[in-house]
């Protein structure tokens, strides 16, 4: 896995050359957490965010191209990308346990049941996609201790890689989110609402992608989605991408595959 992720730093360092970027926090490892933009022609803002757990990195790269096709283009809404939200568990995934230099760290790993490359948490064994401030805890798969998945964290947005996230939202305060991760071609919307706060979210949902499965949220909370739904009831997305039949972490060889899905898909969003 070494080689995939020089090749992910080399693509972030190429396009941070040619395109506007920020550091938005820093990893518990001290890691930049790194946001593109492009400007629009209105105020309105869009978040496009992936790379949230370990072993789905395959959502980084599809980020990066999803800019790399955007910036030619003129938008209407400022896009703010965010292609690694979880960079130490991103290392983790792909060069292993041994690459965290921390002893007392190494310890901990080494009572974790999953195989690195199919870890899921930030360095220090939380689910950063459990510890957002949305009914945290109370999710049906929730962990209470450090583990290599499901660990909802010490409170809610305990994590530098989660304070980064609602930092950039809070100033932002987006009218979309898009949320990747991987897999089953599965578009999750809403997020415990009724009525038409519910048929609003779906109705949307529709026009991201044709041919993946809408399901509504239930027994899940304190993900990025659910956040922002609760906090600013925006338009807000989990968009699991890959065939449920792949295996994780699935490989670079479906990174075409996964483009010609969902390559427009923030561009479909700049016309909400
Ligand atoms: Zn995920």
């Amino acid at each position: 896995m070494d080689i995939i992720y020089k090749i992910l730093l080399d693509k972030i360092n190429k396009l941070k050359k040619v395109v506007k970027h920020f550091v938005i926090g820093k990893s518990y490892l001290g890691k930049d957490i790194i946001c593109f933009k492009l400007k629009g022609n209105s105020d309105n803002n869009i978040i496009v965010q992936g790379g949230m757990h370990a072993r789905e990195y395959i959502t980084s790269f599809l980020i990066l191209e999803q800019i790399e096709l955007m910036k030619e283009f003129n938008l209407c809404n400022n896009f703010y990308f965010i292609p690694v939200s979880n960079p130490d568990g991103v290392q983790i995934a792909m060069l292993g346990y041994n690459s965290v230099n921390d002893d007392l760290l190494k310890q901990l790993y080494s009572k974790f049941k999953l195989p690195y490359p199919l870890y899921k948490a930030n360095a220090i064994g939380v689910d950063i996609n459990t510890n957002f401030d949305a009914y945290w805890s109370c999710g049906k798969c929730n962990q209470f201790r450090p583990s290599s998945q499901n660990f909802v964290g010490y409170g809610p947005e305990s994590e530098s890689e989660t304070q980064a996230l609602v930092k950039i939202t809070e100033r932002l305060k987006p009218k979309v989110t898009l949320s990747y991760h991987s897999k089953g071609e599965v578009i999750y919307y809403g997020f415990y609402q009724k009525g038409k706060d519910l048929k609003r979210q779906k109705k949307y949902a529709k026009m991201l992608l044709s041919n993946y499965k809408l399901v509504s949220t239930k027994n899940s909370c304190g993900g990025y989605k659910d956040y922002n739904i609760k906090k600013y009831n925006n338009l807000s997305y989990t968009i699991e991408v890959g065939n449920n039949n792949w295996t994780h972490p699935i490989g670079m060889d479906k990174l075409k595959n996964i483009k010609e899905d969902n390559i427009l898909t923030p561009l479909i969003c700049d016309k909400f």
